[in-house]
């Protein structure tokens, strides 16, 4: 049987464990998983893209079926392209579904072979999102339990070079 390819899309500015938490579920349920930075124009980052890349790479080096790659355009396209059979995304409320719904209903009419698969993460990291960590890691507080170690530190270097300033 061919190998079964699943991507998973997101900013990851920067990735968090719940993000890791989805990536290592997902790579336990197919062959390959590409984890993809989409490029987003609306998105002002916090970190530069090939930083985040760098982040995903590191969080990821123990799973041998995990890759990287970055998205310019249209998902499903490039989805396609991959000949992946499936998107994931993580879905840690009620709050998620909504927009989660319209934008995998809209991938399946652009393009109907490829699923979207939602997964949940450990409820642990329900309430966590990168915004929350880019929020509290500017004051200064500490984020090591729901990061990975590379993320902190690169974390802690940000802003305490902002501090200075
Ligand atoms: P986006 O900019 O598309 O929201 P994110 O990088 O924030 O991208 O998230 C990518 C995917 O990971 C989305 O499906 C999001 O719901 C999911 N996700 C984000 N944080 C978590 C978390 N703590 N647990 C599980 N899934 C998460």
């Amino acid at each position: 049987m061919a190998d079964r390819c699943a991507i998973y899309p997101g900013t990851f500015d920067p990735i968090t464990n719940g993000h890791v938490d989805i990536i290592e579920r997902a790579s336990h349920l197919f062959d390959r998983i590409i984890v993809v930075i989409a490029r987003n124009s609306k998105k002002q980052p916090l970190f530069a893209e090939d930083e985040r890349q760098v982040m995903i790479r590191d969080a990821v080096s123990a799973l041998p079926n995990v890759s990287v790659d970055v998205c310019e355009g249209l998902l499903v396209e490039y989805a396609r392209q991959q000949k992946a059979a499936a998107i994931v995304r993580g879905l840690r409320a009620v709050s998620d579904f909504e927009y989660e719904f319209q934008i995998a209903l809209m991938n399946r009419k652009l393009e109907p072979a490829i699923s979207t698969v939602f997964l949940m993460p450990h409820e642990k990291y329900c309430f966590l999102s990168s915004t929350i960590i880019r929020e509290v890691a500017r004051f200064g507080r500490d984020v090591r339990d729901l990061v990975p170690a590379e993320v902190a530190r690169r974390l802690n270097n940000k802003f305490a070079t902002h501090r200075i300033e």
